[in-house]
């Protein structure tokens, strides 16, 4: 099948009551790990890249990449989205391009650092929403800022300087008829999200509740949730990598958020440190190695576990085959006679 609308995976998720993840990725061998372990656990699959990702691979690569995931794949509902657009000409680049769904981050300036204004941040989605919608596209926003950085991307701090006010959230969602929403409750990007095991504190998941109890059917969007598990840490370092000691968000965490509304799981780092894990047990074990697929394939492998495992923890598994998926046109008239609303 086509690469499909992630309105509709992520309707299909609230009926469901699960959670769908977003995997990043850059290359051939990271789609591939994404979608054996969705067919393994038969599971609708979400693939997003970054700007980064895009300038990395030369993004019609990685478009075309998609298209061959959907023919070996036929039987998987696929989405391809944009993660963190930093403006209106990046996220109509990868509409043209066939992305299914876009994230516009207005909640930082085009120069993907500064926190903007609300009235920004309402101005540009909304104008990416009509943009999109008229395609069938599906369109994130973000109200708060996450904390750190990555790919050059984020406002840096600790995640807690600009949560997202969930009176704001509401008001944003009404002023920009978008189809899902990142909010900020303390998680940051990149591998050290937090310098001890996350509490109430640090990781604000009452702040979730409280938003999804004054927006119970908008499908909220969890941006740095990778869980960064001790032992894909320990594979880097026992092999001669330096990781400083961190802590992701707990797998029980994001199992809580579900319960409560969260419909798409971002995860990017797990996947990082199990490929690079993989690869130094192989360099550190067989230093004669030198053909690429000698590391690249317990790599692909590496992740293919890890992402398998979060489609089981997040309850898609299982749900690649409830729904028929409405075609990309039919998705834009949906939009036009407003049935689809948040
Ligand atoms: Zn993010």
């Amino acid at each position: 099948m086509p690469l499909v609308s992630m309105r509709q995976l992520l309707d299909e998720a609230a009926k469901g009551g699960y959670g769908v993840g977003a995997f990043n990725v850059n290359d051939m061998e990271q789609i591939q790990a994404i979608m054996e372990a969705a067919r393994e656990t038969q599971s609708p699959v979400i693939v997003q890249a970054s700007r980064g990702a895009r300038a990395y691979s030369q993004d019609r690569f990685l478009y075309h990449l998609m298209i061959a995931a959907t023919e070996v794949y036929p039987e998987l509902p696929i989405v391809l989205h944009l993660d963190h657009g930093n403006s209106v000409a990046t996220c109509k680049s990868a509409i043209d391009m066939g992305f299914t769904s876009v994230m516009m981050d207005g909640s930082l300036l085009e120069d993907g650092k500064t926190p903007s204004s609300f009235e920004y941040n309402v101005a540009v989605t909304r104008e990416v929403v009509e943009m999109a919608h008229a395609k069938g596209v599906t369109v994130e926003g973000e109200i708060g800022c996450l904390g750190g950085i990555e790919d050059g991307h984020g406002a840096g701090g600790d995640g807690l300087s600009h949560l997202t006010d969930p009176d704001q959230a509401v008001e944003f969602v009404k002023q920009t008829g978008l189809d899902a929403l990142a909010i900020a409750i303390g998680t940051s990007h990149g591998a050290y999200k937090f310098s001890s095991k996350p509490t109430g504190e640090t990781l604000k998941m009452a702040r979730l509740i409280e938003i999804h109890n004054k927006l119970p059917n908008v499908h909220l969007v969890m941006h740095g949730s990778s869980s960064v598990p001790k032992e894909l840490q320990d594979i880097i370092n026992q092999y001669g990598g330096k990781l400083k000691p961190t802590w992701g968000v707990p797998v029980e965490e994001i199992q809580l958020g579900i319960k409560n509304g969260v419909r798409k799981i971002n995860v990017d780092t797990d996947n990082r440190l199990a490929m690079t894990g993989a690869i130094r047990k192989v360099f550190a074990e067989k230093p004669e190695e030198f053909d690429l697929r000698g590391y690249m394939k317990p790599a692909r492998e590496a992740m293919k576990k890890v992402v398998a495992q979060r489609m089981v923890q997040f309850g898609q598994a299982g749900h690649s085959k409830d729904y028929s998926p409405i075609p990309m046109e039919d998705m834009a008239a949906l939009y036009k006679k407003e049935a689809v609303k948040v």
